[in-house]
Order: structure tokens, then sequence, then C-alpha cells
């Protein structure tokens, strides 16, 4: 059996047993490709037993997507390799210490890395805003006038090339693997296409120190057109991979050009890097601050150049890089961002509009288009946001259009190439679920957009009950199973489907579920109404207006929920005698809201607090510090438990999340005696509710 069936085999045992469910794996990996997605989908859609090749077509395309190799052994990239692994640990099963799921006798020698390698792969961002606040954030918590660099993001092999002085000569080459060790590559490196040119400069820039040089092993159009005359590979990533992975594919190195990136310099014990990427601008972050339209005139510069046919390499975006601090923490790739377009287009006729109903009631005008392929999927269906855009947009029947999706996000109307008919296109005023006619209101934005406000609508009561389970956890839990359950069984409320197992029975015999599925789901809720639960967790997941579960939170850390229950069920609790309105940061208007709430909801809070195991809730304005490296989901995650991710270690902290044992921070944390966890002991989410649990 290979590594790739064994992997398998258990992913496979771990779902069937109802350990995990399938589709929280895609939140594990947010940058799932679209085939995956398009298999989990079937999975999670599957009755019964979970089909097992499926499972297997489903890892297979997970991992095909970052193959390399041309002989059928799995290979994957550096940054991919980190997406496998938050796979694996998904699953709790063990990393891989190399990178390939197949046992490769052939490989290049493995040796340790003598200069700090940068860990993790760096935050993708979508947007120029984002881009702004990420320059923003790093310039105020530095000094000086912060050197700024935009630069493509290569789409090649890292690779850390090392400089000797006394031989000038260039004697190592690692590859970046986990950070401490990586495959010797240096016989390859000296065949590339542009190495005399990588040592004369380096000779240049080093001197006679030691130096390192960060690069990136790429192929060019036209080199890649001249391998496949010699060897098919069927695209250039394989291509590339597959010549350094392979040592007996070494004479086709010379297809091969190094792309140096970062230049370190070894003097006395200090390295120093310098950036100098190929193609890069450079700036500083006091001209940012004085024309801030800099940002996205530097980055368009620099996907013009890279977009256009004569330039030979495959790029992915731009990366952002922040100069001065990487001269303390050369080896950490934090103060980094990648903005990432891989914006696709597609061409396709408007059908029909409808209208979809969220969670809450709020209409969302849509379009049924004729299929069209966008980034790797069927696009049959595409929402049109709000009713604001529809009017911009002045859409008709059987419109040409324009759709456009940037990175793997959802399609949007770019514009009308071809107008259709002459009848403007109609969504309906009617909610599709329960048929009542849409209400409109005046969104923030000050347009007018609808909503349905039936009360008894199956889609409200039933994104409702979504929300509670959801916000207190639930795994794998849909919209559309909630909705089938509700209208199915007619179960009514919350305090229902926490009861779920007088249903069981049921719930096995509806269409399209089964044992295996009712199992899952009654076991899910069991979990969570075992689990422990704060007051405030447990009253943000209701759903109260204008009120998060943030707030609900900081409240019960300040006031005593039993006794604010008491004076609520004694009708006490109003203006005249409540301490509750002097607790800071909340308005009076808040309050009143949030009493109207619990007062017009008490007995279903009544039933619920007596099902869920709730907690008291722990002192507000504890931070924890993330430290060599980013995670925009595990801070909401934090921050949703009402704990602050902090950039810096201050009277508040509680603990230190580290992927670099050596950096500042982390010598600060162990003077101040703060506990420190590995980034990569557990999965991050483990961590943070450890670190919750027992630390505020
Ligand atoms: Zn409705």
């Amino acid at each position: 059996m290979t590594e790739l069936e064994k992997f398998i085999g258990k992913v496979y045992d771990k779902l069937k047993s109802g350990e995990y469910h399938i589709n929280t794996l895609e939140q594990s990996v947010p940058e799932m490709p679209e085939k995956s997605k398009a298999y989990l989908n079937y999975l999670e859609n599957t009755e019964g037993d979970i089909d097992k090749d499926i499972l297997m077509k489903f890892v297979i395309i997970q991992l095909d997507y970052y193959t390399f190799s041309d002989s059928g052994e799995v290979f994957i990239s550096d940054s991919d390799y980190d997406l496998a692994t938050r796979m694996l640990r998904f699953f709790k099963m063990d990393v891989p210490t190399t990178n390939t799921f197949e046992p490769n006798t052939t490989a290049w020698p493995i040796k340790k890395h003598s200069a700090p390698q940068m860990v993790g792969s760096v935050t993708k961002v979508f947007s120029l805003d984002d881009v702004s606040k990420f320059i923003e954030s790093e310039c105020n918590s530095t000094y000086g006038s912060t050197g700024i660099i935009f630069a493509p993001k290569y789409d090649g092999v890292g690779v850390c090339l090392e400089y000797d002085p006394k031989k000038v000569e260039i004697v190592s080459a690692l590859t970046r693997k986990d950070g401490t060790s990586g495959q010797e590559l240096i016989q390859l490196i000296r065949k590339c296409k542009n190495y005399d040119d990588v040592l004369y400069h380096a000779t240049q820039e080093f001197g006679m120190n030691k130096g390192y040089i960060k690069c990136e092993i790429v192929m060019s159009e036209n080199d890649f057109e001249e391998l496949i005359k010699e060897k098919p590979y069927k695209n250039r990533r394989n291509g590339t991979s597959g010549i350094i992975n392979t040592p007996s594919n070494i004479e086709y190195a010379k297809y091969l050009t190094i792309i140096p990136l970062v230049y370190g310099v070894q003097k006395s014990k200090k390295l120093s890097y310098t950036y100098m990427p190929a193609n890069s601008i450079t700036t500083t972050a006091t001209e940012i601050a004085r024309m801030p339209d800099l940002v996205e005139e530097y980055i368009n510069m620099i996907l013009e150049s890279t977009h256009n046919s004569t330039f030979e390499y495959r790029t992915d975006g731009v990366v952002i890089f922040i100069d001065n601090l990487h001269m303390q923490y050369p080896n950490v790739m934090s103060h980094a961002i990648a903005f990432k377009t891989n914006s696709k287009v597609a061409t396709t006729t408007i059908l029909y509009g409808y209208i979809s109903i969220g969670r809450t009631g709020k209409a969302t005008p849509m379009i049924k288009v004729e299929p069209c392929d966008l980034n790797e999927t069927v696009v049959t269906d595409i929402s049109l946001s709000n009713f604001h855009k529809v009017k911009l947009l002045d859409l008709h029947d059987h419109d040409k259009i324009l759709v456009e999706s940037s990175g793997d996000v959802i399609p949007m109307v770019k514009e009308v190439i071809k107008r259709g008919g002459v009848m403007q296109l109609e969504f309906g005023n009617k909610c599709p679920i329960c048929g009542s006619v849409l209400a409109p209101y005046v969104a923030g934005t000050g347009t007018t957009e609808y909503e349905c406000i039936n009360p008894s609508c199956p889609r409200l009561i039933s994104g409702k009950v979504t929300n509670f389970l959801e916000k207190l956890g639930a795994n794998g839990i849909s919209d559309q199973t909630i909705l089938n359950i509700y209208e199915s069984l007619e179960i009514k409320d919350i305090v229902d489907f926490l009861d779920i197992d007088k249903y069981k029975d049921r719930l096995i015999n509806l269409p399209a579920w089964g044992a295996t599925s009712a199992n899952n789901f009654c076991n899910e809720i069991k979990r969570i109404r075992s689990k422990p639960i704060t007051h405030g967790e447990f009253l943000g997941a209701m759903g109260i207006p204008g009120i998060s579960t943030k707030k609900c939170k900081a409240l019960f850390a300040e006031v005593d929920y039993d006794h604010f229950m008491k004076l609520c069920h004694e009708g006490k609790y109003d203006r005249a005698d409540a301490d509750l309105y002097e607790v800071k940061g909340f308005s009076c208007k808040t309050i009143d809201t949030f009493m109207e709430f619990i007062k017009s909801n008490m007995t279903t809070i009544d039933k619920l607090s007596k099902m869920l195991t709730l907690t008291k809730d722990k002192r507000a304005g504890a931070n924890i510090v993330f430290t060599g490296f980013r995670d925009k989901e595990i801070e909401e995650y934090v921050g949703s438990k009402g704990v602050d991710v902090s950039d810096n270690i201050n009277g508040q902290t509680i603990a230190v999340i580290t992927a670099n044992k050596g950096s500042g921070k982390t010598k600060k944390a162990i003077e101040r005696n703060i506990p420190i966890f590995d980034a990569y002991s557990a999965p991050l989410t483990e961590v943070c509710d450890y670190i919750i649990a027992n630390l505020m």
C-alpha cells in the first residue's frame, strides 16, 4: 500500500466513524481547488456511507493540483506542502517529514540548512485595500522610513544558495522543505541556464564574505517549448519540478532559470539581508504615506510588466515586503504579503433573474446564466449581491455579459457586452420560500433593498437555527440540512433541534438520510450540548439584533448571569435599578435592545440553558500574541472567543504562539514568564482553545 492509499484509508475511517465531517475540511483548507470542492460537495450530499472512490478522487485532485512529478510520484511545492500539512493535521495525522507522499529512493540527498529559512507561506490578499492596510499597520509598528518592496511573485521552486568566498563558488543549494533541512540540488543548480551570471553577481555582492541567496527556480515559456520536444511534460510546473526532484533528469536543468530574490551577507556572526528581486520596485513608507495611490500604481506596473507576452516567466501576483524588519528577524516571513490576482473571465448569456433568501431574510438578486467555464468551475448561477447593483448594471433578459472571478471567490458580473432583449430583467417581489411579499428597507449604503419579514418563513426560522448551531461551533451542518429537517419533520425551533435524539428514527427514514447521516447529526448535537459554552457565547448565538457575541461576552464578564436572569424573571431589571446600564462600552439603547430580546425569548432561553453546558465568561481584554506567522482565520476564531490577537506583548498577554522559537517576541515572552506554544505542535484552533480554557 502506498503512503497515499494509507492516508486516504485513515481519512475514510475518521469520516465513517463520524469523528469528522467532510465539509469542515473545506474550512480547514480554504485555498482548495474548485475541482476538489465539487467532489467535496458530492461527498457531502451522498446518502449513507461515504463513497471511498470519490474520497480518493478528492484527495488525488487535491494533491494533483500540486503535483509536479512526471513519473506518478506525488510531489508538492513548499507552500502546498503547508496546505497538505494543514489537511493532515485536521485529521490529526502525522505530518510527513518530507514533501513526498510516495517513498522516493532516487531523490537528491537531504542536508541540514545552515542559514535560517523563512518558514510558513506568505498571507494572501486579494484587494488593494488590504495591501494598504498591511503597509499601514507594518509601518505603524516600526520606525523611521521603512523600505517597502513590490516584486513579482514567481511561480517556481524555492531554493537557498550558499556562496563560499574562499572557493569563489556556490557550494550548496537546498530546497526549503520543512525549514530545518532540504534537498541538496547543487549539482543541478550548476547546470541551470544562468548559473554563471548568478555566481558572478554573488561574487560582486558578497566580496570576501559568506553569503546566501534565496531564489526561485523557474522555467521560461520558450524553454518549456524546447523541453517538451525532448520530454513531454504536461505543463511548466510539472516540468520544473519533474526536473528538480528527479536526479536522473539533470540533463534538462539547462531549461531552468535561477531568479535571485534575497541576498544575505554573513559578516562575522551577523546576517543582514537585502532584497533584490528581478523586476521589483523599491519605495518607502514615507513616500506611500504622501501618495497613497502609489500602492495601486506600483502593483499595476508589476502586473503589466509580468502579464504581457514578452515576459517569459510564470508569476501569480505581487509580493510586498517590509524591508528593515527582516534585518532583525531574518527567518520570519511575517512582514510580507502576496497580492493575488489570478483573475479569470468568461462570457455568458443571462437566462432569467430570481431571488435567493439569506438566513436573516435578506433578499439577494440572482441570475441564472447559460453554463460557462470560469476558473475550472462550471458557473450556472451568479449573485448580484444587492438591488442597488442591479440598478447600476441595468441588466436585460438575454444580455450577453462578461463574468469575472478573482482568486477562488464567487463569480461577478463585470459588464454587459451585448444587449439582449428589451425587457428589463425581473426578479419578482416575493419570497421564493414562503411566498410572502418582500419588504423594502434602507440599507447601510442608503439604497433600497428587500427582505422577507414573515416570522413563520421556514428560511428565517431554519436560518436562525443554523446560525445558532454554527456559532456554538457545530461542524458539518448546512442551511440546507436544517431547512430539510425543519420542513420534513416539522421541528419548529432551536429547542427541538437540540432534542434531536427524539426524532432520530424519523430522521433515518428521510429521503437522502440513512443511519450514518442521522447518527452524525445527532452526535454533533450531543457534542454541542456537552461542550462548555459561556453565557455570552450562548446569548450571542441567539442572534440579538445588532449585538455581537463579543459584546455579549464582554457584558457577562462584568454582570453576573444568574443574578441578571433572576431579575429578568421577576421583571425587575429596568433602567431604574440596573447596574447593567453602567457597564462600560454599552449604550442605553444597546442594553434596551438586549433586555427586550431576553424578555420576549425568556421561555426559549430558560429551556436552552438547561440543555446546554453553560459556564461563566472570563475577563475581557486578554490577548494572545502570534509570532512568525499570520493566519487571519485563526485570528477571527480567537476574536470570536472574546480574546484579542495582539502584535506586541503587553500586560494583558496570556500566551505567545510562535512559528519561530528564536524570535525577539519569543525571547521577550520567556523573560516575562508568558507561556509559549509551538504553532506546529497541534491544530491552531486546539492550541487556542486550550489557552482560552486554561490561561485566562
Ligand atoms: Zn419567506
